[in-house]
């Protein structure tokens, strides 16, 4: 660059690769109804809190120390929580835990990606998926999914066949759709891609507890080759704090043990979670309020007049919206009256994240009035 010309990133020694890519995120607008990031709208709980500052307290007394490098009292904590919530023992061995799920998907992508590997995935979808791929240097094929956004049996296994990928990802509660995938469906994806080649298959059941159906975690049983992936930022309300976890046969936990950044979980992190997970009942009753909220949006969305994909996430895709500027255009109209929803880039649809009863009374009055202007 020329003297007194700031350097932009580009015009660093960046891996190939980067050069020219934008950073993930949603914009972080400070209007009155943000519902573009899938948070839980319901503050935690005073009496969480206060235990929250409890435990820190307790935890800030060893700073000096490193933390419990393989964070067994939490990965402890979240094997009961997942055998109590889904009926299927989980022993702690078989639990990993890390900075939001994201650093799961990203050390699993570390541990069984990487060069001259590929990885699979049904889009849309949750789009970090193919980003951490990439970012760890792994091949990304993106397979379609069927009508509705649903993915059948047929469908997933043909896709499996043809890209013969080393990792599959499947989202289930669907991010953005909300399409929930059936159990036949992933082992028809295991199956398929295990008779070719040792195939890792990871589920991001990041929304599954707002589902209608129950989580496939049991499918883990007698399959070393099937991951399940979790989160505490949408069901215990807790997004700030990043806290993911898988479950797992015990050797995935040990190949995750060999990329993990030693100390990765800080002593903090570790006691904020463990008492959230000792409020689980309470926090798991605003899920049970939200779920109602989803269906209501549902409803609502196909009364004024919208194409509503059936949800059993937290958020809501709707559309279609075909009219000059598409999607993005109701986006912006949207964001006029105050309400910031979420385009993902699927084309003709918007998503909508359920929050308070409030926030989407608001939402639904700006949709029924761009959809009064719109037509
Ligand atoms: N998986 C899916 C499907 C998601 O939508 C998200 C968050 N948007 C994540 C994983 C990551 O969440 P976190 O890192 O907060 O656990």
């Amino acid at each position: 660059t020329a003297p007194g010309v700031e350097p932009t990133v580009d015009d660093l020694p960046v891996r190939p690769e980067l050069r020219g890519k934008s950073p993930y995120g949603a914009p972080q607008l400070d209007v009155p109804v943000r519902l573009n990031t899938n948070e839980n709208p319901y503050p935690l709980p005073e009496a969480l809190v206060a235990r929250i500052a409890e435990r820190v307290t307790e935890a800030a007394r060893g700073l000096n120390r490193y933390p419990d490098r393989d964070a067994l009292e939490l990965r402890g904590a979240l094997a009961r929580y997942l055998t109590e919530t889904t009926g299927h023992p989980v022993a702690t061995a078989g639990v990993w835990a890390a900075n939001g799920s994201n650093e799961v998907l990203q050390q699993l992508l570390q541990a069984f990606g990487g060069p001259g590997r590929t990885a699979l995935g049904f889009e849309p979808s949750y789009s970090m998926h193919g980003l951490i791929a990439r970012s760890t240097g792994t091949a990304w094929v993106a397979a379609g999914r069927g009508a509705d956004f649903a993915l059948d049996a047929a469908t997933a296994r043909r896709a499996v066949e043809e890209h013969r990928p080393d990792v599959v990802f499947v989202c289930t509660p669907n991010n953005p759709t909300g399409t929930a995938v059936p159990a036949e469906t992933v082992l028809a994806v295991h199956d398929a891609a295990q008779a070719m080649r040792p195939t890792l298959v990871v589920v991001d059941e990041a929304y599954v507890e707002f589902s209608h159906g129950s989580s496939l975690l049991p499918l883990i049983e007698g399959r070393p080759h099937l991951v399940v992936s979790r989160t505490m930022s949408k069901a215990f309300g807790a997004a700030g704090l990043r806290l993911g976890y898988l479950a797992a046969h015990p050797a995935v936990v040990d190949a995750m043990q060999l990329v993990r950044l030693p100390y990765h979980l800080s002593a903090v992190t570790q006691a904020t979670a463990l008492a959230a997970l000792e409020h689980t009942d309470t926090l798991l009753r605003y899920v049970e309020r939200l779920r109602a909220e989803r269906d209501r949006l549902v409803t609502e969305l196909r009364a004024a007049g919208c194409e509503v994909t059936d949800s059993d996430a937290n958020f809501v895709q709707f559309g279609t919206f075909d009219g000059p500027g598409g999607a993005a255009e109701v986006w912006r109209r949207l964001l006029e009256h105050g309400v910031l929803v979420r385009d993902n880039g699927v084309p003709g649809r918007l998503r909508v994240t359920a929050g308070t009863p409030e926030e989407n009374d608001a939402f639904l009055d700006a949709v029924r009035a761009v959809m009064k202007e719109y037509d």
